[in-house]
Parts: C-alpha cells; sequence; structure tokens
C-alpha cells in the first residue's frame, strides 16, 4: 500500500485540486515548483537551521513517569508545545515563508481558526519583512484574543470574517478569495494538510520533521526507533500527518488520530468529520466532509476552535479509508478533564486540541511494556479563559 501522493495530487481516491478556473495560475505555478524548491540544498540548510534557531527545535521527546504510571504502560509526549509561538504551526510556516520568497512572492495571506497558524504566519513574515493579511471567523476572534493581539503587535492585518458561523471554514473561504484577486504578488500559507495539491503534502513534508526527530530520540531512550503506536489530534490533520510521517511505512506502528467529538458524534455539534462525515470535495480537495444529504457542509462545533473544521486532510481520509490508521473522537467533557489530568500529573498545560490526543488514553488497551508517543501539538495559554471558566479558578 502506496500512503504518498501520486503525480495527479491523490492518495488513493482522495485529494487532487478541484480548483475553479480563476485560481488555476497560482496553483499551477505551485504544482510546477515546490518539490524543486523544498529539495533543492540550500533551502534545506536554511530551513533547518530555522527550525533549529528560530523554532527551537528539535523538541523533547519526554517520557511521562506519572501519566504512564497512570495508565500502566510507557507514554512519552513530543514537545512541540515548547516551539516558538506555542504550536507546531512554526514548522509549516517557516517553510512555506522561504518557498514564497524563492517564488518572488511579497504579500502573504492566511486563514486561521484558534490564531495559532495566524500567529505562526503573522511571525515568519515579520521575521522575513513580508506584508501579511490574516483572515479569521469573527466567532474565532472573539475567542482567541490574545493571538489576535499578538498579530497585530507583529504587524499583520487580522481581518475578521461574518459568514457563515464565522470560524475556520468561513476564513478559508475568504482566504481563498482574496489569492484568486491576487495571483501575481501574493502566497497563500495554509495552515493545514488541506486544500488544493500541492499544500497536503508540502504541508506534510515541512511537518514530517516531528516523526523524523521521534525516530532518533526513541532509538536512544527506548531502543528502538519504532513505537507500538503514536497518537495525535486531527483538525486539518498536519500535526497528526507530522507525526505519523516516517511511521506510515512500519504497518507495526499503530496510528490513532483523534477527532472533536464535540457535545457527542451523535448530536449535531460535532467535528468528527469521519465519525460523521461523507466522501466529498471541500476546499479544493476530495476528502471526507460533513454534509447534509444536498450536499450543503453542515456547521461544525468543537471546544477547541482549532479543531472546528467540517472537512480532514485527503491522507487521512485515505489512511482511514485504507485502515492504516484508526481514527476516534473526544467530547469537550473529555478533554476537559484530560487538561486537567495532564496539568496536575505532570506540570504541564496543554492546548485545547492536543487534549483531544490525551483523552484517547483512557479509550484503548495500553499494556505495560509498549511506548506510546502522544504529540503534544501545543500548550494551553491561549485556553486559558476557557480554563478559568470551566474549572472556576
Ligand atoms: C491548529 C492546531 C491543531 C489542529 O491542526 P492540525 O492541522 O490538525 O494539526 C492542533 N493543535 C494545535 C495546538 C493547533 O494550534
Amino acid at each position: 500500500m502506496n500512503y504518498q501522493v501520486n503525480e495527479k495530487g491523490y492518495y488513493g481516491e482522495f485529494g487532487g485540486a478541484w480548483i475553479p478556473e480563476m485560481m488555476f495560475a497560482n496553483i499551477d505555478e505551485l504544482q510546477k515548483r515546490y518539490l524543486e524548491i523544498i529539495e533543492n540544498d540550500d533551502f534545506k540548510t536554511e530551513f533547518n537551521s530555522l527550525l533549529k534557531d528560530y523554532v527551537g527545535r528539535p523538541s523533547p521527546l519526554y517520557y511521562a513517569s506519572r501519566l504512564s504510571e497512570r495508565y500502566g504502560s510507557q507514554i512519552y509526549l513530543k514537545r512541540e508545545d515548547l516551539n516558538h509561538t506555542g504550536s507546531h504551526k512554526l514548522n509549516n510556516t517557516v517553510g512555506q515563508i522561504l518557498l514564497a520568497q524563492k517564488l518572488g512572492k511579497t504579500r502573504i495571506i492566511a486563514e486561521t481558526g484558534a490564531g495559532q497558524h495566524g500567529l505562526a504566519t503573522a511571525t515568519v513574515c515579520a521575521l522575513k519583512g513580508l506584508q501579511c493579511v490574516v483572515y479569521m471567523g469573527a466567532l474565532d476572534v472573539k475567542r482567541q484574543e490574545s493571538n489576535v493581539k499578538k498579530m497585530k503587535m507583529l504587524g499583520a492585518e487580522v481581518v475578521p470574517v461574518y459568514s457563515g458561523n464565522q470560524t475556520l471554514k468561513d476564513a478559508t473561504n475568504e482566504a481563498m478569495r482574496d489569492w484568486i484577486s491576487n495571483p501575481g504578488d501574493t502566497h497563500y500559507i495554509i495552515g493545514s494538510v488541506v486544500g488544493p495539491h500541492p499544500y497536503p503534502d508540502m504541508v506534510a513534508r515541512f511537518q514530517s520533521v516531528i516523526s523524523a526527530e521521534m525516530k532518533t530520540q526513541l532509538l536512544e531512550k527506548t531502543g528502538s526507533e519504532l513505537p507500538a503506536r503514536v497518537m495525535a489530534c486531527v483538525g486539518g490533520g498536519s500535526n497528526a500527518a507530522g507525526a505519523f510521517y516516517h511511521f506510515l511505512d512500519h504497518p507495526e506502528v499503530e496510528l490513532i488520530g483523534v477527532e472533536a467529538a464535540g457535545k457527542g458524534i451523535e448530536t449535531k455539534e460535532t467535528a468528527a468529520t469521519l465519525a460523521v462525515g461523507t466522501p466529498g470535495v471541500l476546499h479544493a480537495s476530495k476528502t471526507y466532509l460533513m454534509q447534509n444529504r444536498d450536499g450543503q457542509i453542515t456547521e461544525p462545533y468543537s471546544i477547541s476552535a482549532g479543531l472546528d473544521y467540517p472537512g480532514i486532510g485527503p491522507l487521512h481520509a485515505h489512511l482511514f479509508k485504507t485502515g492504516r490508521a484508526r481514527y476516534l473522537a473526544a467530547t469537550d467533557e473529555e478533554v476537559l478533564q484530560a487538561v486537567l489530568l495532564l496539568t496536575r500529573l505532570e506540570g504541564i498545560i496543554p492546548a485545547l486540541e492536543s487534549a483531544h490526543a490525551l483523552a484517547a488514553l483512557e479509550k484503548i488497551t495500553l499494556r505495560p511494556d509498549e511506548a506510546t508517543v502522544v504529540c503534544l501539538s501545543g500548550r494551553g495559554d491561549k485556553d486559558m479563559q476557557t480554563y478559568l471558566d470551566y474549572f472556576g479558578y
């Protein structure tokens, strides 16, 4: 079984570039040039040097001993929360800003949900001195106030989007519209393994540093490069794609993605795409999505803005369909309990998104002699208001 994208941009039956005619020029240029640019030695040298000295990589692989004791197993946390700007998102934006420069672009646009991708994009635009416009659902602007302020301080223009349910999907639509109107000077930095080819493959490659490091770190700590399983939360699926990437061709490594069940997959208030979705086209990619019988997108819901998306990257659609990866879902309630558990057992306050992966530890069988790596995609600073409201401190 092949889990890499083919020349036409497909993972099995999923992916492709279902773009409007108006976007052809932008996408065609990227498809033709992305591999030649990012595989170039000079590019790799600059990318790796920024990952090391600017992002702060390698991120530690931490043996969580009290959490391990609690589950009677061996649990390691891949500490993407310790990256500059607080999540895995910067791995991708550093790669894409270098690519944008090679393409001669001077203006950057992005969409953002939790604000982490907007923040990571505004950060690299400041780093390289490029103009930055971030589209963000108006509801998310409200619930992620601290990230909005940081983006503005970094010099980005934050544009609130009032259509739909005013969250990530709506922001993505607006960003695509902008790109169509500005094909010449603008690069669109998509924040996950979603959208038209080549984005899912390009973003997965930039994020694959996560699993590349895991292998080296596991070998050192456990004597084997391969863990029993890798778990990660899935919104669009970029931290999961990065965490799975170098294990895809090792079937003995179980891969588990965890979606946001919201108030429960049996309710209408959910964002668990693979649990309730069906195949269709969303944001120019064939994948699973949440839709009604007429093909209208149903509005997703999750307590976590970063997972509040009605689609999923085509790689994950393929891993799901082929059975290579398993997908679970955790409810808001389960996630908040997992936040508190990690905080009290390890002294780490995780992001709401990342806590979905932690919550799924309750749902699987863990053996004493097995190593499980959980990708801790981000830190909880941005979610403090939610935590304070819920826990009542
Ligand atoms: C954005 C975000 C996610 C969700 O995005 P993926 O592309 O699915 O990884 C998960 N965790 C954190 C901390 C985020 O900021």
